[in-house]
């Protein structure tokens, strides 16, 4: 058994790192470095704010693929009974989360498996002469081993180009959306940039924190996430036949024909059930497009595709619908083209629908553009590192990593590299949709079986711990 390291404290990181203690035998040790105290909540499960509500119902959360309904029973033990069909605050998942990891450890302690949670940051990864790692730690310290898995998630949120110095540097502008420091004044106009799902918390955050502010909020194209049904839908009853037709067909306008066409079915199944049917399947589609391919999704259906997929659940939405009733929330679609000031600060905003030019005054201005995954712009040492010593390059589209289906990174030259993977955001040019739970269990498990193969568990091992 190999020594294997596991970079990064958030979910990704604890569904691998449990998976590793179920498979590891007595004489390698699992390394966790977390970069944080208080790991596996990550960015997603930290939030102390019950409004922010998960995304997905809770049957289909969890952290490992063989406890399918371990997550139910804790939210119930958490909050009295829950249905599966409920979206639940994430505060509970990532209580979920610490519970399941004291639960792995202290079995794992228990078989003698050798494990260590290290709260260091992974500062570098050096190729030993050996075929293995050396992992330097920016607290000082390093690790030597076989294999390591980057589970570092999201990057650090870059300011936009139009954002100037003077207005970073103002403390008006917010880029960690995140971020609850008290402010001396209230706001009076809060522009929130970005639509998507951290832009909703945001928003509803901000409503109670300022309820006197007003709220704007921008983007290219000015589309909030669609909503969840209350309850589960019926799946489309021609879905299989769907989802082979789009496997056949080749290039991104063929797709959404056939997309279209089962959207318009007369069966008057719900748009978002077929949307939903296709997530067996679409990291092989999006495997089968050419790059010039993948760059026309990427400039005309992303931003359609995102609010589609990855939906609010319906109280976050009517809690929107609320503020733009009560007339508190604006919603502009538009290119922001300068945010300057000491503050307040001047937002300048081209109009999509009018091309028109204005400039308006907020207090404050929370940037919540999504997740970032253009590493070859990222200001992450690690990252930096990697790729000027080879073992990682960007993926061309700069969706992360260049990476085989497996989590494996590819040099430069396309060589994979032995023994180093990731998991999670950074395969998003590999696989396209792999940042949820439903695909990061699944990708955990798969890669400890990578990491751990069968035969090198003793019979006597594999025994004790089943
Ligand atoms: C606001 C939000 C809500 C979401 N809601 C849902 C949901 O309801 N359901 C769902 O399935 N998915 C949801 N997601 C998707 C979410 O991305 C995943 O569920 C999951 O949390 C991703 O975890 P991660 O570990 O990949 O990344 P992260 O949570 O970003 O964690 C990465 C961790 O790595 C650490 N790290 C980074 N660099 C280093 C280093 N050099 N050394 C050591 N540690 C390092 C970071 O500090 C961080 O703790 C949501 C995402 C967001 C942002």
């Amino acid at each position: 058994m190999a020594d294997i390291a596991i970079i990064g404290g958030g979910a990704a990181g604890a569904a691998i790192f449990g998976e590793l203690l179920r498979r590891q035998d007595r004489r390698g040790t699992v390394h966790w470095i977390t970069g944080c105290v208080a790991p596996g909540r990550g960015v997603a499960y930290a939030t102390d704010d019950d409004r922010h509500l998960l995304n997905v119902r809770a049957a289909g959360m969890g952290l490992f693929v063989d406890q399918k309904d371990d997550f139910l029973q804790h939210a119930g033990r958490c909050l009295g009974p829950a249905q599966g069909a409920d979206f639940l605050p994430r505060r509970i998942f990532g209580e979920f989360i610490e519970a399941q990891m004291r639960a792995r450890m202290s079995e794992a302690h228990a078989y003698g498996i050798r494990f260590q949670v290290n709260h260091a940051k992974a500062a570098a990864i050096h190729r030993e002469a050996d075929g293995g790692y050396r992992i330097d730690l920016e607290q000082g310290g390093t690790l030597a081993v076989d294999a390591a898995v980057l589970a570092i998630g999201a990057l650090a949120p870059r300011p936009l180009k139009t954002v100037s110095v003077e207005a970073l540097a103002s403390g008006a502008y917010e880029l960690d959306p995140w971020n609850r420091t008290e402010l001396d004044h209230p706001p009076r106009r809060v522009l929130v940039i970005g639509t998507g799902l951290t832009a909703v918390d945001t928003l509803i955050s901000a409503a109670t924190r300022w309820p006197r502010a007003e709220l704007v909020v921008v983007s290219r194209h000015g589309l909030l996430p669609f909503r969840h049904p209350a309850a589960p839908l019926a799946p489309y009853p021609y879905q299989d036949d769907l989802n082979a037709a789009l496997l056949a067909c080749s290039g991104v306008a063929p797709m959404l024909r056939l997309v279209r066409e089962a959207l318009a079915d007369p069966s008057g199944a719900d748009w978002r059930a077929v949307i939903d049917g296709m997530r067996p399947v679409n990291a092989r589609l999006w495997q089968g497009l050419t790059l010039a391919q993948r760059r026309q999704f990427l400039r005309h259906l992303r931003w359609v595709w995102e609010a589609s997929r990855h939906r609010t659940a319906p109280a976050s939405f009517e809690a929107v619908q609320a503020l733009i009733e009560s007339e508190r929330l604006q919603i502009q679609a538009g290119r922001v083209l300068a945010v300057d000031g000491h503050g307040p600060l001047a937002v300048t905003v081209r109009s999509r629908a009018t091309q028109l030019t204005s400039t308006f005054e907020a207090d404050r201005v929370i940037q919540a553009t999504g997740l970032d995954t253009a590493v070859a712009y990222a200001r992450d040492p690690l990252l930096a590192q990697l790729l000027r010593e080879g073992l990682a390059t960007p993926d061309p589209l700069q969706l992360g990593v260049a990476a085989r289906p497996d989590g494996q990174l590819l040099d430069a030259e396309g060589h994979a590299q032995p023994g180093l993977y990731g998991i999670g955001s950074l395969l998003r040019g590999s696989l396209w949709e792999c940042t949820a739970m439903p695909e990061i269990r699944t990708a955990a498990s798969r890669l400890a079986q990578t990491l751990t193969p069968s035969d090198d568990l003793g019979d006597e091992e594999t025994a004790t711990k089943q």
